[in-house]
């Protein structure tokens, strides 16, 4: 029998039952197609991954992994989550996939703990240039639980010290070495990190949340090979549900000596999957994991891979626009989806580039930049990024445009007449690239 879905219905009865939460879920859905999104971590999610996400999983309990769960009931949602795992190791070459975390920050958690415990070493990139929060910022789990060491980025070029990453490693001896970024626009050099992790017998997790669709895609280099273990996001570049995601490359036993109960020595797979489930976490989000395969099923589309170029070539031609009008990207450019704008030759704090152009329908966030003097309250820089302009079809004749509107914005900050006039050419913009026509 045919399940009766219909998400128009389901609508008329959220705004019978719930008039407020209705509202604001349409006020939202006129923001994102009315304004222009420059947020680097954010996309569009197609309606059938928003449908495979609004739908009756969430319902079902099923702590476990397929096939051996602690509830009855689970022979579909093993389907949904065997579906996201097998795509996901075909989308990843990877040996091994966890679909659980609920989110990058618990994939991160999780895959710390398999290798480290309290108060032992981890290094990562320093967040004013360019770092997550997890990976040792001192108001987060990571900071306050193991002891933090940071490398970062050369004054001179913006791109990452090696030699200070391999210096400091040797000097400190840390259990994990941390990859990856949320603000950094260059290729990371794995194999560089591996030869230094092997050197001074650390373990090495890549943190991909931001690049993972366009690795996927085959446009960047993959960690995979390199690192024991790889965290992402699956909501940024991967254009999926907001989660997370752990990768293992070749499952290998571990060399830490950790004992299954029958006295064999785990896999990393084997550790990584008990972290996560008892360890850090209860239920999974069945209805979230179902949308991941959804999204994962698309990534795996030839046109995952023209899109992922295409916000890439968007990438460089916004930076390439904004450098002409005397905006200084950090690193003088990118190697994918996002860039970096030390606004200081401006005059201008973060803060306020972010508010004057929130009001001009462009949203970007503030964020430090290597080396900043503000706090990150106020911040030096915004950082920008094309995943989701992309998805909605814009090209570069679009960025050209758009790299007009934020040099007018941003070197007259309090021309109220020439913000409401980008205002106005950003409104008509977005028409012309319709976004979820269907749930307006
Ligand atoms: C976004 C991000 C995360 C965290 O993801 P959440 O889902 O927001 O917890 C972790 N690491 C990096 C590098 C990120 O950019």
């Amino acid at each position: 029998m045919q399940a009766n879905y219909n998400p128009g219905e389901k609508v008329e009865n959220l705004k019978q039952i719930d008039p407020e939460v209705y509202q604001s879920i349409n006020d939202e859905i006129l923001r994102q197609s009315d304004k222009l999104e420059l947020i680097a971590s954010e996309n569009f999610v197609s309606v059938a991954v928003l449908e495979a996400m609004g739908q009756v999983m969430t319902n079902k309990y099923a702590e476990g992994y397929p096939g051996k769960r602690y509830y009855g009931g689970c022979v579909f949602v093993d389907v949904a989550e065997d579906l996201a795992r097998e795509r996901a190791k075909q989308l990843f070459a990877a040996d091994h996939a966890n679909v659980q975390p609920h989110s990058g920050s618990q994939a991160n958690m999780e895959a710390y703990f398999s290798f480290a415990k309290f108060g032992d070493t981890i290094m990562g990139m320093n967040l004013d240039h360019g770092g997550h929060l997890t990976h040792g910022s001192p108001v987060n789990f990571s900071g306050r639980f193991f002891n933090i060491i940071s490398y970062g980025v050369s004054r001179q070029t913006g791109y990452i010290d090696m030699n200070e990453v391999e210096d400091l490693a040797v000097k400190e001896k840390p259990r994990i070495i941390v990859t990856g970024a949320s603000a950094y626009s260059r290729e990371i050099d794995y194999k560089a990190f591996r030869e230094i992790a092997d050197k001074v017998g650390a373990i090495l997790l890549a943190d991909i949340a931001h690049p993972a669709g366009l690795i996927a895609a085959g446009l960047l280099d993959s960690p995979l090979p390199h690192c024991h273990v790889v965290t992402t996001t699956t909501h940024k570049t991967l254009r999926g549900p907001r989660g997370g995601m752990i990768l293992v490359g070749k499952d290998m036993e571990n060399d830490m000596g950790q004992k299954t109960p029958k006295g064999k020595i785990k896999k990393i797979s084997q550790i990584i999957d008990s972290n996560v489930f008892p360890g850090f976490q209860g239920g999974p989000l069945m209805h979230v994991i179902a949308a991941k395969a959804v999204a994962f099923k698309e990534a795996l589309e030839p046109e995952f891979k023209v899109y992922s170029q295409n916000v890439i070539n968007n990438a460089k031609r916004l930076a390439q626009e904004l450098m002409e009008r005397d905006f200084q990207i950090v690193s003088k450019g990118t190697d994918m989806h996002l860039m970096l704008i030390d606004l200081r030759n401006k005059e201008l704090t973060g803060k306020k580039a972010e508010n004057v152009l929130e009001r001009a329908g462009i949203t970007v966030n503030k964020n430090m930049v290597p080396f900043d003097d503000q706090s990150p309250f106020i911040t030096s820089g915004i950082r920008i990024g094309t995943p989701a302009l992309t998805t909605r079809g814009m090209g570069e004749d679009q960025m050209k445009e758009i790299a007009g509107f934020i040099n007018k914005v941003l070197n007259d900050p309090d021309n109220e007449t020439i913000i409401e006039q980008v205002r106005s050419e950003v409104y008509d913009l977005c028409q012309q690239f319709p976004l979820y026509p269907a749930l307006k």
